[in-house]
C-alpha cells in the first residue's frame, strides 16, 4: 500500500486550493445536522460525522436533473443533452456509501450506458473517509460486508488524531496529491499507527445479522410468500422515506415539462420510490403492486436478493438512513432477522440461492 500523511492542520487549506479548481461535495454541519453540501469559501467540511440522512450519491445522480433540452423554431425542432461539465471532488465518503457508489457505477454503465451519470461520474474524483465507529444504532455494514473500502476511491483518509493516513486509490487521486495537499512519506510509525487504528476499529463493530450476507438471496426465495409482509404492510404509511434516503436505490420517473409558447421544453429525471402507489400503475390504469405488503416485499426483494443477484454487489450495504427515517419503525436489520429466525435450515438456503 502507497501511504502518505496529511496533518489535519493541513487540510484546510488543501480544501481551498482544490475549490479554485473543483466543486467541491462534502459533509458540512447544517441546521443542526451534517448534510452533503457543496462547499463555498470559507466553509469547512465536518470530517467526524457519523452520518447523512441522504447519502452522497445525490452528488453524481441529483434528486432532480435535467436530461434535455427542446427547442423549436421555425418548424425545426431541436434536442440537446444536458450534460454536467463541472469537475468535481466528493470529499468524506464513508465506506458504505462507497460501495453503493459502486454498485451504482455498475447500474449505469451496465446494459444501457447513461450517458448523464458516466459524465458526471467522470469527473467527480472521490476521496473517501474510512470509518472508525459505527455511524448509528441502525448500522450494520460489518453484517453486509460494506464495512472494509472498496477499491473505487481517488484517495482515501484514515484518521490517526492529528493527521490523516492518505492511501492512493487511482492516478488522479496522486495528481490531486501532488497539486492540491502537502503531505509526508509514511515512516514506520505511522505504519503502526494505522494499523493500531485498524484492528481497533473492527472490535467497535458488531455482527448484526443472524445468518451471512451470502444466504439473504436465499433465504428472501424461501420467503417470498411469508405472512411478515402483510404484516408490515399494515403498517407502512407508503410515504417513500426509505427510498429517498437509501444510497443502493437507484430508480427515477422521467418527466416532461413543456413551456406555454409550446416551443421550448425540457426533459428531466427525478428520484422515485417503489413504495408510492402510482409506482407499478401501467397503461389500462393497471397496477401490478397494489397492496403495501406487496411493495415492501418488492423493497426488500431488491436489497436482499435481486440486486445481489443482477450486479454480484449488495443491494443494502447496512447504512441504517432507512430505519432512521421510517415512521413506523420498519427497519430492514429486523425484517432480514426475523426471516432468519423462521428459516434455520441453512444448507436450504443456500439450495435456493443457487436456483
Ligand atoms: S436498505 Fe436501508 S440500510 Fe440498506 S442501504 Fe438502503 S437505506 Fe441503507
Ligand atoms: S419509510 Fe417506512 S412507512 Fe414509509 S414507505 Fe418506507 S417502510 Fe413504509
Amino acid at each position: 500500500m502507497l501511504l502518505k500523511i496529511l496533518s489535519k492542520s493541513d487540510l484546510p487549506d488543501a480544501v481551498e486550493r482544490l475549490g479554485q479548481r473543483y466543486r467541491i461535495i462534502a459533509p458540512m454541519l447544517h441546521e443542526g445536522q451534517t448534510v452533503f453540501k457543496e462547499l463555498l469559501p470559507g466553509d469547512a467540511p465536518d470530517m467526524e460525522y457519523r452520518t447523512t440522512p441522504l447519502p452522497p450519491k445525490k452528488a453524481l445522480l441529483p434528486p432532480r436533473e435535467e436530461l434535455i433540452q427542446l427547442q423549436s423554431t421555425n418548424g425545426e425542432s431541436r434536442l440537446e443533452p444536458v450534460l454536467d461539465v463541472q469537475p468535481a471532488v466528493l470529499l468524506g465518503v464513508h465506506t458504505c456509501d462507497l460501495h453503493a457508489i459502486g454498485l451504482l457505477d455498475k447500474v449505469f454503465t451496465e446494459g444501457v450506458p447513461d450517458q448523464h451519470y458516466i459524465n458526471r461520474r467522470r469527473l467527480t474524483k472521490i476521496i473517501s473517509l474510512e470509518c472508525l465507529e459505527p455511524c448509528s444504532e441502525h448500522s450494520f455494514c460489518k453484517s453486509m460486508g460494506t464495512l472494509a473500502v472498496p477499491e473505487s476511491f481517488d484517495l482515501h483518509l484514515t484518521d490517526l488524531g492529528s493527521d490523516y493516513a492518505v492511501e492512493i486509490g487511482s492516478k488522479a487521486g496522486l495528481n490531486l496529491l501532488w497539486k492540491f495537499f502537502t503531505i509526508r512519506d509514511a515512516g514506520d510509525d505511522d505504519y503502526a499507527r494505522l494499523n493500531k487504528a485498524m484492528s481497533e476499529k473492527w472490535s467497535r463493530f458488531n455482527y448484526r445479522l443472524d445468518i451471512d450476507a451470502t444466504e439473504l438471496p436465499g433465504l428472501m426465495s424461501l420467503n417470498y410468500a411469508d405472512e411478515l409482509w402483510e404484516e408490515l404492510g399494515q403498517q407502512c404509511l407508503s410515504c417513500g422515506a426509505c427510498n429517498l434516503v437509501c444510497p443502493t436505490c437507484f430508480c427515477f420517473d422521467v418527466q416532461d415539462e413543456i413551456d406555454v409558447d409550446l416551443r421550448s421544453g425540457v426533459r428531466t429525471r427525478v428520484w422515485d420510490s417503489c413504495q408510492l402507489a402510482r409506482f407499478a400503475l401501467v397503461a389500462g390504469g393497471h397496477n401490478f403492486r397494489i397492496r403495501r405488503g406487496d411493495r415492501l416485499r418488492h423493497r426488500f426483494m431488491r436489497k436482499g436478493k435481486y440486486i445481489q443477484e443482477m450486479y454480484d454487489r449488495p443491494g443494502c450495504v447496512g447504512c441504517g438512513r432507512c430505519a432512521q427515517a421510517c415512521p413506523v419503525d420498519i427497519k430492514p436489520l429486523d425484517v432480514f432477522n426475523r426471516l432468519a429466525a423462521g428459516h434455520v435450515n441453512q444448507s436450504e438456503m443456500k439450495k435456493e440461492a443457487i436456483v
